[in-house]
Parts: C-alpha cells; sequence; structure tokens
C-alpha cells in the first residue's frame, strides 16, 4: 500500500495511532522532511504530522533559490557560505529537476554595495569557499558587455556587470520529495494534522496529541524523541509544553510578486541594488517573472501573511529604478505571495542582519526544537539534529545509531549516472510517442524528475478512456499527486504540487471546478466538505491578488 497516498489518510492515521515511533517530527517543511529522511535512513522508527498541506508554511514561500551563499559572504558567515556551498552541490547532484543552474547578473552601479574591486573579491573568495564548478566561475562583464546582455537595463549609474550561476529550485516540491522519500523508506507522514498538546512520563515528554483537521478526530502519537520543525511556530508549539518558554524566534515578512514576462523581458535573472541600498532578486520562471524580496519584522497572522499594496509599489518601483522605460504599474502583478523567515532572536539588530544560521534548543522536558537556517542547507540542518539524537541513544542505551548518509540519497527516482539534459531529451521523446508536446514533456520531467514516467504511465491510460473534464496533462498530474504525493485538497494540487496558483493562473480559471469535481469523486467529500474546498481555493486566489 502506497503511504504517501491521500486516499489512504485512515491507514496512515491508524499507523500513526498503534505504533510507539523513536522519534516524532512536527513540522513537514523542509526542515522537518529533511529530519524525517535522516532519522528513517539511520534505522529509526519515525513519524511526521503538519497542520497544513506539507510545505504551505515558509517552505512554498521562499525566493525558491538554492543559494551558493554570496549573501552570506557580506556577514562574514564563512562557514556558512562553504557549507550551502556544498549542499547545493549535493542537492544538484541527487535531485538535479529541484536544484537546476541559473544564469544570474549583478549589474555594477556608481554608490551600490559593492564596486566592481569588491564584488570580483567578494566572488572569488565565494567561489574558492563554496567549491562552485570552474566552468560556472564568475564572468566579469564591461559596461557595454552588460547592456548587451540586459538590454533594457538604465545606463546613467551603470559600471559593468558581473554574470555568475545561482540555481533554481521549486521549494514545496523539494519538500515534497525528500518526505516522499523518507515515506518510501519507512516513515509514516500525514498533513492536516495538528499537535494540540504534549504527553508526559513523569515529566518527560513522550508523544503528542493531534488533531485530524478533515475529521477533527485526536489521536495520541507516542515517540521517544519529540521534535519541533515548526518554522514560524516553534515558539507556539513550545508554549504547549512550557506556557513559560522564552521566545527563541524574531520574525521578518518576504513578499514576492509575478509579472507576465512580456512585461519584464529579462534575459537571466538579477540581483541588484535597490534604491534604499538593499539587494533583490529578478527570477524568469515558467513565461512569468518573479521579483523579491522585502525584509520586515512582522507579528500579525502566521498562517496567512498579508501583502500590503506599499510593499507591492516598493518592488515595483524597485524594478522600475533599474528598468526605467518598462514602468510596470500594478495591474501588472499576476500573483504574489508572503512567506515568514523563522529566525534565531538577536537583540539589535535589523531584519536583514539577523543570521540565517540554525540553531537547536531542547526544553527541560526533552523537545528537540530546531530553527533558523534556510531551505539550502536543510540537510545539514537534518544531520544536526539526528546526531544530536545520535548521542542521547548512545548515552541511554549504548546503541551507536548509523552515519548521516543522506547526501548519498537520490530523490525522486533520479538516476544520478545520467545527465539531467539527457534525461529531459529522452523524458520529451517518450511523451511525444504518447501524444504529448514537447513542452508539455518538457514541463512534466522538470516538475516530477525521474518520476515522470508514472506520470506518463497514467497519460496513457487516460488517452484510452472515452472522455475526461480535464485537459488528460493536467487530469494524470492530479491522480498521480493524490495518489503519489498527499494532495488532498484543490489549493494543495495548484498551490504547492504545481506552483498554478502563481504561475499559470489561467488553469486555475478554466480547470479549478473540475479539479474540485474530481477531487470531490475520489474523496467522497460532501457537499459542505467540497464547499469548504471550493472557498478555501478562492480565498487562495483573493490573497495572491494584486492589492488595487
Ligand atoms: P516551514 O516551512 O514554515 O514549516 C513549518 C511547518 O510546521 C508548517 O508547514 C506548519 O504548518 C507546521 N506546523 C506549525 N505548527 C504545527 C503544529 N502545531 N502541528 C503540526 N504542524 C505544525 N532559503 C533558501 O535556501 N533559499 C531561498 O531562496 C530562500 N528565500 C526565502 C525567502 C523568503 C521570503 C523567506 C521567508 C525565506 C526564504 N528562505 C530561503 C528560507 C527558507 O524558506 C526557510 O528557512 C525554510 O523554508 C523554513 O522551513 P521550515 O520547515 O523550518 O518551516
Amino acid at each position: 500500500m502506497n503511504l504517501f497516498s491521500a486516499k489512504n489518510r485512515a491507514t496512515i492515521i491508524q499507523n500513526l495511532t498503534t505504533t510507539q515511533f523513536d522519534v516524532l517530527v512536527i513540522g513537514g517543511g523542509i526542515t522537518g522532511a529533511g529530519i524525517a529522511l535522516d532519522a528513517v535512513t539511520r534505522g529509526l522508527t519515525v513519524a511526521v504530522v503538519d497542520m497544513q498541506d506539507f510545505a504551505a508554511g515558509t517552505s512554498s514561500r521562499s525566493t525558491k533559490l538554492i543559494h551558493g551563499g554570496l549573501r552570506y559572504l557580506k556577514q562574514l558567515e564563512f562557514g556558512l557560505v562553504a557549507e550551502v556551498g556544498k549542499e547545493r552541490a549535493i542537492l544538484h547532484r541527487n535531485a538535479p529537476h529541484l536544484a537546476t543552474p541559473q544564469l544570474m547578473l549583478l549589474p555594477i552601479v556608481k554608490g551600490g554595495s559593492l564596486g566592481m574591486l569588491s564584488a570580483r573579491l567578494g566572488m572569488f573568495v565565494y567561489e574558492k569557499l563554496a567549491g562552485v564548478k570552474k566552468d560556472e566561475w564568475h564572468k566579469v562583464l564591461s559596461l557595454q558587455e552588460t547592456t548587451t546582455a540586459e538590454p533594457l537595463l538604465r545606463t546613467d549609474n551603470l559600471l559593468g556587470g558581473i554574470s555568475f550561476y545561482e540555481y533554481r529550485t521549486d521549494d514545496a516540491r523539494l519538500t515534497i520529495e525528500v518526505l516522499k522519500e523518507a515515506v518510501n523508506k519507512g516513515a509514516q507522514a500525514i498533513n492536516y494534522a495538528r499537535v494540540i498538546n504534549f504527553t508526559y512520563d513523569n515529566k518527560t515528554v513522550n508523544g503528542a496529541i493531534v488533531n485530524d483537521v478533515f475529521t477533527n478526530q485526536t489521536i495520541e502519537i507516542k515517540a521517544k524523541y519529540i521534535v519541533n520543525a515548526s518554522g514560524p511556530w516553534v515558539d507556539g508549539v513550545d508554549s504547549l509544553d512550557s506556557p513559560q518558554a522564552k521566545t527563541k524566534l524574531h520574525i521578518t515578512k518576504g513578499v514576492h510578486i509575478v509579472v507576465d514576462a512580456k512585461r519584464l523581458p529579462i534575459q537571466q535573472a538579477l540581483y541588484f541594488d535597490t534604491h534604499d541600498k538593499r539587494m533583490i532578486f529578478i527570477i524568469p520562471r515558467e513565461g512569468k517573472t518573479y521579483i523579491g524580496t522585502t525584509d520586515t519584522f512582522y507579528s500579525e497572522d502566521i498562517v496567512h501573511p498579508q501583502i500590503t499594496a506599499d510593499e507591492e509599489q516598493y518592488l515595483l518601483a524597485c524594478v522600475n529604478h533599474i528598468f526605467p522605460s518598462l514602468k510596470l504599474v500594478v495591474t501588472d502583478i499576476e500573483s504574489s505571495w508572503s512567506g515568514l523567515r523563522p529566525l534565531i532572536q538577536k537583540e539589535g539588530k535589523g531584519p536583514s542582519e539577523i543570521s540565517r544560521k540554525d540553531e537547536m534548543f531542547e526544553s527541560a522536558s526533552g523537545i528537540i526544537t530546531i530553527a533558523g537556517g534556510k531551505l539550502t542547507g536543510y540537510r545539514k540542518m537534518a544531520q544536526r539534529v539526528l546526531d544530536n539524537i545520535a548521542k542521547k541513544i548512545k548515552q541511554t542505551s549504548a546503541v551507536t545509531l548509523a552515519e548521516c548518509t543522506t547526501q548519498h540519497i537520490a530523490l525522486a527516482n533520479t538516476n544520478v549516472n545520467i545527465a539531467f539534459s539527457q534525461f529531459v531529451t529522452s523524458a520529451i521523446a517518450q511523451g511525444i510517442t504518447i501524444g504529448l508536446t514537447t513542452n508539455e514533456a518538457q514541463q512534466l520531467a522538470n516538475r516530477f524528475g525521474g518520476n515522470v514516467s508514472k506520470v506518463f504511465d497514467t497519460v496513457t491510460q487516460l488517452t484510452n478512456l472515452p472522455t475526461t473534464n480535464l485537459p488528460i496533462v493536467l487530469q494524470a498530474q492530479l491522480m498521480y499527486c493524490i495518489e503519489y504525493e498527499m494532495c488532498a485538497t484543490p489549493a494543495d494540487f495548484f498551490v504547492r504540487r504545481t506552483g498554478a496558483l502563481y504561475f499559470d493562473k489561467s488553469t486555475v480559471n478554466t480547470n479549478g471546478t473540475a479539479v474540485i469535481n474530481y477531487m470531490q469523486s475520489v474523496f467522497n467529500w460532501s457537499t459542505i466538505q467540497t464547499q469548504q474546498h471550493t472557498n478555501y481555493l478562492q480565498q487562495e486566489m483573493e490573497r495572491i491578488a494584486a492589492k488595487l
């Protein structure tokens, strides 16, 4: 039985209540997913719960880059630069569709945060520390080369540029692939299951009370070690254990906006100085271009951080400042998202100055909390948590846990011996034989990696059926995501499995109702449940819309 299928929810819940786990992970963002994979591959029994969909917190709301760590150089965090640089290479090998090189231009401008000399020196140090491979070393561009590379850039203050590589990812899909691998290896994971309390044995935590958000059923999950990996919620979860627990986080908000690529026709990604001395990204993706991010302290609703009209205006102004001929306006914004950085509190520091390093804490009752960090460093964060648990196991039972091996674990059925370009070429050829266009086959290969063959199989089955209400390519993805990625609501599908809500809104507008109807028939939803899921999708559409 596939235990990452949304159809098997009842069985998974049954398993969660009847197993004594070694580790219970609270939070199915990238941090919790990484911990689950590391734990299960060391031979531990693992449960993961998330109160929303997996990755619905910060892990679907990032800038979607697997950083080499250049920006940490400015804060002199050399160790972090070296670590994330290596992690980027590991992820690229294990899941190349989730860590794709992206050429990026850093324009050097008069009065900017980096002069040509300091930028070159910084790049040199960064490439050495991060172990950047030679064919991706930076190139220094003259003024003329910079304007040729990006013809619409403003030139009155331009001195030249540096081109280098960052890596693009799909943050939500990365999280889901890591979790999928953990489940393949024996972990039990469930979304829409919220920890509402803990259980104790003589003041030592030994389990959690969990509420099934769909049925309102309450279950108890027993585990020897409990890891709080709930991102921006870690303080809230810790307060369930001890109302006096000291707050650990400074939450900062980061907003991105999306416009059509025709309105912002860039030739590569950009990382540039803003008019108010910050640095932000412009990144092309699937015929759209997104811009971000802001960085401001935040203390309001954590589940649905709002985007304000001022934030949109600010990001538009940043773009218009370096591309004055484009004159982007708020009606150009097609969608947007807002994410919260769970940063470790440091008094007296501004939002962008707080370190992105992770830290681990332990409560008197034994709950291990991990917070801070980056998507990029998730594997090392997990390793640190599991090394800590290994130490405890050794102390209490003299058992030596296996070392971390996640650096060798391919995700999404990736064949690490085949170059990614070769894989995509053969996937396109296979897709064409079953009636897909080149673009469709390529998009599926980029989205599902080595698992694309399963989606292709479904396309073939559907082609032989008389009719479906959905385009076959979309229905095949929906069926795959329900069956193999615990996609339980229409919003899960359109936001975190496909990203369509951000990057392909017309697909949601055209097919939203048919997706809801299909899921209603699969899950046997009542009229009320169907209405709730419809409303939720509608609310998500409203949240991402421009604030006119
Ligand atoms: P989350 O993803 O928020 O996961 C926590 C989960 O815990 C949530 O899904 C939540 O539902 C669940 N939860 C909470 N309470 C409970 C409960 N009681 N019971 C059960 N579940 C619960 N990093 C990069 O490497 N590259 C980038 O480009 C990048 N850009 C960023 C841009 C922005 C604007 C932001 C905000 C962050 C960015 N980051 C980036 C950082 C990165 O996104 C985060 O470090 C990472 O996603 C945090 O993941 P997490 O798993 O710790 O938290």
